[in-house]
């Protein structure tokens, strides 16, 4: 019989973790942090304890309490039986917290699945910022950690689409969808009582909508007996938007001045990177990027489907950013920041300004102290090219981003579009996969499914749903 368990994404957005199971398989589709609960219970000043090792996490919730599934220094710590993990494998979509960073967690016995250019970004997302108990998601110290301690290294396996493999008794195929990262997949899972399959994040309105189409239509062909599909933005009234509007109206923007520009954008979203990237060729500025973005200059920059620059090509700047003495001194930078500032691109905040007409930056508010050493006159730009405030702590936020546009005199616009499918696209994608029954997640209007489908699963986290 087939098992399906949500322990995570039902009636919130992410935090994904789902358990199916058939016969003697178990397999986890997804294993992402949940930020909602967790922002219910823990803010700036009051986290999670790593000393507590896997306690805080399953007492607070923000893990499931499962037997054979976590890191044996972790259920030490906690003071928990220590079992043979009981799970076969976990299938990753793509490289978002939301879906990936959890993984931190399991036991590394337990292979994880994912693709290529997803690998590629969680490995420069591991080397551009410092281990935390939350982010280890390829690897991870042993706690309590010790001066000699290696880390323990997650067994990895790529996926290419369209190539099937099995995992227990099932099979699973993989295939490409268009999302706001590269490298974000779907899955078709061969149960004993049928396909399930799963969209991870997608949308129809992206640079790429012919890969979800080819989800679609592989899907479609299939009569799947059960589609897990998200639907964060399925309450959302329809807007016209594109990475072409986004690229049109940044162009508009930036060719009629000559001041400074920063651009507000995640830099995981390559679709928005190459944007930017065009943006700033068309009115002869070189990109300039953070130090931590370099990182993912240089391992994206090997996968030649992405056509992304490396760190040290003729249109990109790297901003140094003052650290320790604050007099740009090399003992101010970590060993391995040390690779990105040797070349001659590497510019600190008074340089970028004495250039302002021949530079874009790549900065966002995390970087608005640059402001204060570039000192820039009224009438720069910021263009927030990322989703708008939803919760009340994006709004603070939005509020602090505001004191400094007003502070400096800055100009600022908003151009975006969406990583995730509008709901008129969500429905076609229903009508056309016509599934026997579905499992909406990763959205807060669940019912909204209803409107235009008959068998929607009213979910509840933690319980199992076996008859598909
Ligand atoms: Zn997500
Ligand atoms: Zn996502």
């Amino acid at each position: 019989m087939v098992r399906l368990t949500f322990y995570g994404a039902v009636n919130e957005i992410g935090g994904n973790k789902i358990l199916l199971e058939d016969k003697d398989t178990k397999i986890f589709l997804d294993f992402g942090k949940g930020f909602s609960r967790r922002a219910k219970f823990f803010e700036e000043y009051i986290n999670p304890r790593a000393s507590n090792g896997i306690e805080d996490f399953l007492t607070m919730g923000l893990l499931p309490d499962i037997e054979g599934l976590y890191r044996d220094d972790l259920m030490k710590i906690a003071e928990r039986e220590i079992v043979e993990p009981k799970i076969d494998a976990v299938l990753l979509t793509h490289a978002h917290s939301d879906h990936a960073d959890y993984i931190s967690f399991l036991n590394e016995k337990i292979p994880i699945y994912m693709g290529e250019t997803c690998h590629l970004i969680l490995q420069a997302i591991a080397d551009r910022s410092n281990r935390h108990i939350e982010r280890e998601v390829l690897s991870y110290i042993e706690r309590p950690h010790s001066k000699k301690a290696e880390p323990v290294k997650r067994k990895i396996n790529e996926f290419r689409t369209g190539k099937k493999f099995n995992i227990g008794s099932v099979e699973v195929e993989p295939i490409h969808v268009d999302h706001s990262v590269p490298g974000a997949y779907g899955f078709i899972i061969y149960t004993s009582e049928g396909p399930i399959t799963y969209t991870g994040d997608i949308r129809l309105h992206g640079s790429r909508p012919d890969m979800t189409m080819d989800f679609v239509e592989r899907v479609k062909n299939e009569k799947a007996v059960g589609l897990i599909i998200e639907g964060t933005r399925i309450a959302d009234e329809w807007k016209e938007e594109s990475e072409e509007l986004v690229f049109t109206e940044s162009r508009n923007i930036v060719s009629a001045t000559n001041r400074l520009i920063l651009a507000d954008f995640n830099f995981k979203d390559v679709d928005r990177l190459r944007t930017f990237l065009k943006v700033g060729k068309e009115n002869n500025r070189k990109l300039v990027v953070k130090l931590s973005d370099a990182y993912f200059l240089k391992y994206l920059s090997r996968d030649p489907k992405l056509n992304i620059p490396n760190f040290d090509n003729e249109d990109i700047i790297i901003y140094i950013p003052k650290k320790g003495s604050g007099l740009y001194q090399d003992s101010d930078y970590g060993k391995k920041d040390k690779e990105f500032l040797n070349g001659l691109n590497a510019w600190n905040a008074k340089e970028i300004i004495k250039n302002e007409s021949k530079v874009l930056c790549a900065m966002g508010f995390y970087s608005f102290n640059a402001l204060i050493d570039m000192k820039p006159e009224p009438g720069a730009i910021y263009i927030h090219s990322a989703s708008e405030p939803y919760t009340e702590e994006q709004e603070i936020s939005q509020e602090r981003v505001n004191a400094w546009m007003d502070y400096f005199g800055i100009n600022k616009y908003q151009c975006h579009c969406s990583g995730h499918a509008r709901s008129k696209d969500l429905f076609q994608i229903v009508q056309e996969i016509n599934p026997r029954k579905l499992y909406p997640i990763h959205t807060t209007n669940p019912e909204m499914y209803s409107k235009i489908f008959k068998n929607v699963v009213d979910l509840t986290e933690g319980k199992t749903y076996s008859s598909m």
